[in-house]
């Protein structure tokens, strides 16, 4: 057993927020299981774990303990071989008080079970008709949500169940980005084939000043570096960067970047607080007009979340050949068009204009603020310098395209 105990203070975070406690591992350990002890009245310290030869999980402020062996892991933690040598528990000081958080860290080397992942409990997807959007060139809309959570990190659903869910919501693609892990990437491929849904390989870049969506086969990406360390391991390892949520209160984007992400996130579902407030619009037209916007639920579990699908990111692709590589193609060249749910009124460019699709009685808004009612259910606008948008009666926007 190894113990590390102590408090941490407010100068320690200020100093560097991630702490390692050393964890000898001897030849032949079958497994680790490690405790965190502290007041959560009093702070937020994350919990994360790297083996002698890199990353083997993170579970933020979620959990207060995991397990490693050969076989299995805690969801968020990498299973797999344990090597001898000095491993290293990390704690993440997020949030730390005056007057000291306490803590201690327990780790025991021996034989754990990990208990086995429940079934899929929801019975087998059943999707909507697919909404046939007019399509330019043999092509589709590919309906998708870019953001969303499982047990890998702070979300209640496994990923199977999650696909499930997607699934009956009409969607057809859906990222899977757990925060600041790739635990979730290994039961992608079975929960796809199980719906018919594409599952993006995903990864929530997670700090206490800023969230940023990693999309791709890129494996895991270290978070501890900069905002342009970030972007450059997504863009070698051919994956899209997106900065999340900007101004969501204290998630908000706040770190220092030299560069721009291809894609923003400029929907997300915090914007239905504020459905009127121009700011996400004003944030992207400002900081990165040129990053094509995406839509993200950022859902977590049912009740108090927007359902996958709240917003919806629609991604023209080839006619029945959307998989991983076309939806991230189609995201990369901007073949974007965002609206508040799957079947609401959406407006896509189509035939060298816009069209406006089950959209009557919504007002139209161009990028140079012009406005125009909508009336019928199929209604062919100018295209020109964008982005343009539907609203309702009240201003609050109901589908977007750049
Ligand atoms: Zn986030
Ligand atoms: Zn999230």
């Amino acid at each position: 057993v190894t113990v590390h105990s102590g408090r941490w203070f407010p100068d320690d975070r200020a100093a560097a927020p991630y702490r390692y406690l050393p964890v000898d591992v001897p030849r032949g350990a079958e497994g680790l299981a490690v405790r965190l002890a502290y007041d959560r009245s009093a702070g937020v310290l994350d919990l994360g774990c790297f083996g002698p030869a890199g990353f083997r999980g993170w579970s933020g402020g979620a959990r207060d303990g995991f397990v490693i062996t050969a076989g299995a892991a805690t969801p968020g933690y990498l299973p797999g071989e344990l090597e001898a040598g000095t491993w290293q528990v990390v704690l993440g000081l997020h949030r730390v008080a005056p007057t000291g958080t306490a803590y201690e860290m327990q780790a025991h080397i021996g034989r754990f079970a990990v208990p086995d992942p429940p079934p899929p409990a929801r019975a087998p997807a059943v999707r909507p008709a697919r909404r046939a959007l007019p399509a330019d060139d043999e092509s589709q809309w590919a309906a998708g949500d870019l953001h969303s959570h499982t047990v890998h990190s702070d979300g209640t659903l496994s990923v199977a169940d999650l696909a499930t869910l997607a699934a009956s919501r009409g969607l057809d693609f859906l990222a899977v980005t757990d925060h600041n892990t790739v635990s979730h990437h290994t039961e992608l491929p079975a929960a796809a084939a199980r719906t018919g849904l594409v599952l993006l390989p995903g990864q929530e870049l997670t700090t206490g000043d800023g969230h940023a969506n990693c999309f791709g086969p890129t494996g895991w990406v270290d978070f501890r570096g900069s905002a342009d360390d970030w972007l450059t391991s997504a863009s070698s390892r051919g994956g899209l960067l997106s900065i999340n949520h900007p101004l969501a209160g204290d998630c908000a984007w706040r770190r220092p970047m030299s560069g721009r992400p291809p894609l923003v996130e400029v929907w997300h579902s915090s914007w239905t607080w504020f459905p009127r407030s121009p700011a996400p619009l004003d944030w992207w037209r400002s900081y990165a007009p040129a990053a094509v916007p995406v839509g993200g639920s950022d859902w977590h579990r049912p009740g108090n979340d927007a359902p996958p699908g709240s917003p919806t990111t629609w991604v023209r692709c080839q006619a029945g050949q959307s998989d991983v590589d076309t939806v991230l193609a189609g995201l990369a060249a901007g073949r974007v068009a965002l609206s508040a749910s799957p079947s609401g009124p959406v407006l896509v460019p189509y035939d060298g204009a816009l069209l406006a699709v089950d959209a009557d009685g919504s007002v139209a808004v161009d990028g140079e603020g012009r406005r125009r009612a909508v009336r019928g259910d199929r209604v062919t606008l100018p295209s020109g310098p964008g982005p343009h948008r539907l609203v309702d009666d009240r201003g609050a926007t109901l589908a977007l395209v750049p």
